[in-house]
């Protein structure tokens, strides 16, 4: 018998809401699959090519993209992002939840599709809170911060297109959250 169709859920958010480390918390449950992204960014340190994100040349990603391969792509801070069609379709058959990172841009298309799924937009508590914790990564140098800081607060617009915001307030009590509102629990 084929298994019950698994559930997309968008997460979104800006970054240094925490959205990543939800991710991976969320990931630590079986039941769960990340949406390994293609991306033309370079790798930052201790990211993993095919688990963090796909990292491929422009090249290689406008080729995908002319193979229709991507169910949605966007350029985001200067660099092409992509979700993979194939990977989701069979996650989703084999009933899996299937868990996509990606900017508002990307969820707006999903949206625009009528893609099912569950749309959560992660928020921080506050903007100087996540001006903290972008600074205290320390992955990025201060005009990146900046422009980041500047998409936040744009992306932050975006909120009310989305089917929950969850203030990453605390961790554990927004992963509860999320977990609840994916049916985990
Ligand atoms: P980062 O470079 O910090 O990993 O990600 C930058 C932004 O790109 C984040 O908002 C992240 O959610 C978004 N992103 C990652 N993968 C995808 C994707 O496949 N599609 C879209 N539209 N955005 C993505």
């Amino acid at each position: 018998m084929a298994a019950q169709r698994g559930q997309m859920v968008v997460m979104s958010g800006p970054s240094g809401a925490g959205k990543s480390t939800l991710c991976k918390m969320l990931l630590e449950d079986p039941r769960v699959r990340f949406s390994v992204s293609a991306t033309t960014r370079k790798p930052r340190v201790g990211e993993v090519d095919g688990t963090d994100y796909f990292f491929i040349t422009p090249e290689q990603f406008r080729e995908l993209v002319r193979k229709g391969e991507f169910i949605e792509h966007a350029e985001v801070h200067g660099n092409m992002y992509g979700t993979l069609r194939k990977p989701m379709e069979d996650a989703l058959s084999r009933g899996e939840t299937y868990l996509l990172e990606i900017d508002v841009q990307g969820a707006n298309q999903l949206k625009a599709l009528g893609e099912p799924g569950l749309y959560i937009f992660v928020a921080p508590p506050d903007f100087e809170t996540l001006r903290r914790r972008l600074v205290g990564r320390r992955t990025d140098p201060p005009e990146v911060i900046e422009r980041r800081l500047k998409k936040a607060e744009d992306e932050y617009r975006e909120r009310v297109k989305y089917d929950h915001v969850v203030v990453n307030d605390s961790l554990e009590r927004a992963l509860g959250e999320i977990r609840r509102l994916i049916g985990l629990d």
